[in-house]
């Protein structure tokens, strides 16, 4: 099989052929349909956040595909079943976090194209308990997307507590943006899109976003604040500019949820107007496979629109400095 390969950090990825990979008891071996490319896997190559995985290995974490074989012990899953493998490709499933619904945040995890290999490969092995059945009728270029992007903004909203009354900042309408500001409207809140290209502010325009800020030109604290101040802002771009500005657009009470990671990213809180402002600053990490699956459900009832582009996997580094460049339509997808 054929697999896109990190060897060294910041080093183009490899196309390497490999031997399939053995599913071990509890695991299954799946045929990869489609992966997305999330910016995470960009700073997964480049070595960027201070717990790195160790190369070689094969990033994704929004791999697609049918399940070929069980191993040992296997009985949750078949063969032949559509499944998709997100960034929790497990957990222990015992721990505090596990056991009170906050299995993402398992210290025992193991996380898909990170800490084992990932999507950008056309076999893959997968924890079954972990790896979400995709309902009928989702197409797997669809679904990809869905499985990191869709269930991060989708729990980032839960975790913020969004209410129709308010309003919800979207910084940055990438892979991520788009769907956080779709998840924003069925959640009935008025939606505030912020990015520095024309294509995502004519897209954000296009999927519903009642305001639309442009970084480059206009100040989004100052505009956010003019609307009455956001109650949610999720930062969803990678720049560490769009985290002050979005804290800056919060109205008092207002919540901040860090979801993006730039490298070596840091954000200075000011104390006394977050004390007197009642600000929240929260960091929210994916989502449960709990998540994943109202994510899908709301697909398939068609509620959602996922607007990406297909890459061949050789194409591979290419398409990441083309996702850097901010150059294409929301999400890239390898079609296997
Ligand atoms: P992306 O590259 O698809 O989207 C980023 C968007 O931000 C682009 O549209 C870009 O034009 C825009 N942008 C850049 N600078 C901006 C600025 N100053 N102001 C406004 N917009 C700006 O990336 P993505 O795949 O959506 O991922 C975004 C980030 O989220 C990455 O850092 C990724 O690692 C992180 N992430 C976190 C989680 C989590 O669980 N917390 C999950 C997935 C991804
Ligand atoms: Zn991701
Ligand atoms: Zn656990």
């Amino acid at each position: 099989m054929k697999a896109a390969v990190v060897r060294a950090f910041g080093q183009p990825l490899v196309i390497e052929e490999r031997p399939d990979p053995e599913p071990g008891p509890g695991q299954v071996l799946i045929r990869v349909e489609a992966s997305g490319l999330c910016h995470t896997d960009i700073h997964a190559a480049g070595g960027d956040w201070p717990v790195k995985p160790t190369p070689p290995f094969v990033p994704g974490h929004e791999g697609v595909g049918i399940v070929e074989r069980l191993g040992d012990g296997v009985t949750w899953l078949a063969v032949g079943q559509r499944v998709a493998v997100p960034w929790l490709g497990h957990a222990c499933g015992r721990c505090e976090h596990c056991l009170s619904g906050w299995e993402t945040l398992c210290e025992e995890q193991r996380n898909t194209g990170y800490g084992v290999d990932g999507g950008y490969a056309q076999k893959m092995i997968a924890s079954a308990e972990f790896a979400q059945p995709v309902p009928d009728g989702i197409d797997p270029r669809e679904a990809a997307p869905l499985t990191c992007a869709g269930v991060t903004t989708y729990k980032a909203l839960k975790v913020a507590g969004v209410r129709p009354s308010q309003l919800v900042a979207i910084s940055g309408v990438g892979g991520l943006g788009h769907l956080a500001l779709q998840y924003a409207k069925i959640a009935g809140a008025t939606v505030a899109a912020i990015d520095i290209t024309d294509d995502k502010l004519a897209l954000a325009k296009e999927l519903g976003a009642d305001i639309v800020i442009d970084a480059r030109v206009q100040d989004p604290a100052e505009v956010l604040l003019r609307h009455g101040g956001a109650n949610i802002a999720l930062a969803l771009a990678v720049s560490e500019d769009a985290f002050a500005t979005a804290y800056a657009g919060l109205r008092r009470g207002g919540k901040l949820v860090l979801v993006a990671m730039p490298a070596h990213g840091t954000l200075r809180v000011p104390i006394f107007e977050t004390v007197l402002n009642g600000t929240s600053v929260l960091g929210s990490i994916v989502g449960t496979r709990q998540d994943l699956a109202e994510v899908f459900e709301l697909h398939a009832a068609g509620r959602t629109r996922v607007i990406y582009e297909t890459r061949s996997l050789e194409a591979v580094n290419e398409a990441m400095a083309e996702v850097s460049r901010g150059e294409v339509a929301a999400r890239l997808v390898f079609d296997m």
